[in-house]
């Protein structure tokens, strides 16, 4: 597979402390990169590093393959960014916008290109209100569109999500999917909103205080992440034999009172029955699958542990 970024020892220091300690990442030909963490873990430190908006006290990025920091700087051109908010005149319209950036860059067939891009991020029908009156989600759709006037094979965005209603989101996540299938183009998003991560990016990366915790794919995560059926009762043995003698469910006894069956969803019915069949007393029985959030609050309390 194809390296669009890798990074190699890569540290920034401010006075005494680390904003980013030796991190190696690797970012795949058509990833969607998610990168977690909590505010100050390093996500926006690292983003910089990678835009040479700020220079690292250590290590280094490659960029598409580059050799050198001036390759580096020159392959810069192949990716679009928002970091820090999108960069728009408020008294412009979308088209206006665009077609100030158009001229900026030295665009050609702008008008072709102006349209195609309000399609792609959903703008097409904003008309002549002025970018001051837009909403949060259409200010990041604009700031998105501008990034992506130039068609580059990379596209960074830097806490996207911040502030979007559920169908801001919802809208966010369908032209990043467009994005990445129609386009080709590989994403990286940083974001502490890890619900929403999950279902846009492809590969995560986790930070913590600056390190790299953990680089993990989609299909790895929903493969390892668990799912179990928890049933609170206070017979934890009689339970116990019913399920045994009854069912060919594995299952665990974790406490004096919680027994965790691994079984999929739709089979809670029928361990529900079965426990009433044998006047088995239970307090709760309910499904549990690993999301993204504990699986980082999980790596992230693990970190801390091993820092100490
Ligand atoms: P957030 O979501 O809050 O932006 P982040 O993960 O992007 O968090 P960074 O902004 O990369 O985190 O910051 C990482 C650490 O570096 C933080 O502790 C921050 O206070 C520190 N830091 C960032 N920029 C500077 C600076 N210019 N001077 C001193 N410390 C800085």
């Amino acid at each position: 597979m194809e390296k669009i970024i890798e990074t190699k020892n890569l540290s920034k220091k401010y006075q005494d402390q680390y904003a980013l300690k030796d991190v190696a990442v690797t970012i795949f030909k058509g990833d969607v990169y998610g990168l977690i963490g909590k505010n100050g873990a390093g996500k926006s430190t690292l983003l910089k590093i990678i835009t040479r908006l700020i220079v690292p006290t250590n290590g280094k990025v490659i960029l598409f393959h580059s050799k050198s920091n001036k390759q580096w700087e020159q392959n810069l051109k192949r990716s679009g960014t928002v970091i820090e908010g999108p960069s728009a005149y408020d008294t412009l319209s979308a088209k206006q916008n665009l077609e100030y950036y158009c001229r900026l860059r030295g665009i050609s067939n702008s008008k072709e290109v102006i349209k195609e891009t309000l399609k792609l991020v959903g703008l097409e029908n904003t008309g002549k209100k002025k970018y001051k009156n837009f909403s949060l989600g259409m200010k990041q759709k604009l700031g998105i569109a501008i990034a992506i006037l130039a068609r580059p094979d990379l596209l960074i965005l830097d806490e996207p999500l911040n502030g979007l209603d559920p169908i801001a989101i919802t809208e966010f996540r369908k032209m990043i999917e467009k994005l990445n299938k129609q386009r080709n183009m590989t994403i990286i998003i940083s974001s502490h909103i890890l619900s929403e991560l999950y279902q846009v990016a492809t590969r995560y990366g986790i930070l913590d205080n600056g390190e790299l915790v953990k680089e993990i794919s989609k299909e790895e995560f929903d493969e390892m992440s668990e799912e179990y059926i928890i049933l609170n009762t206070v017979q934890v043995s009689e339970a116990s034999r019913v399920l045994k003698e009854d069912t060919s469910y594995p299952f665990k006894v974790i406490s004096e009172n919680q027994i965790n069956i691994f079984g999929k969803h739709h089979q809670i019915k029928e361990i529900n029955q079965l426990l009433i069949n044998h006047h088995i007393e239970f307090e709760e029985i309910h499904y549990f699958k690993q999301d993204l959030e504990n699986y980082f609050t999980n790596l992230i309390s693990n970190n801390k542990e091993n820092i100490k």
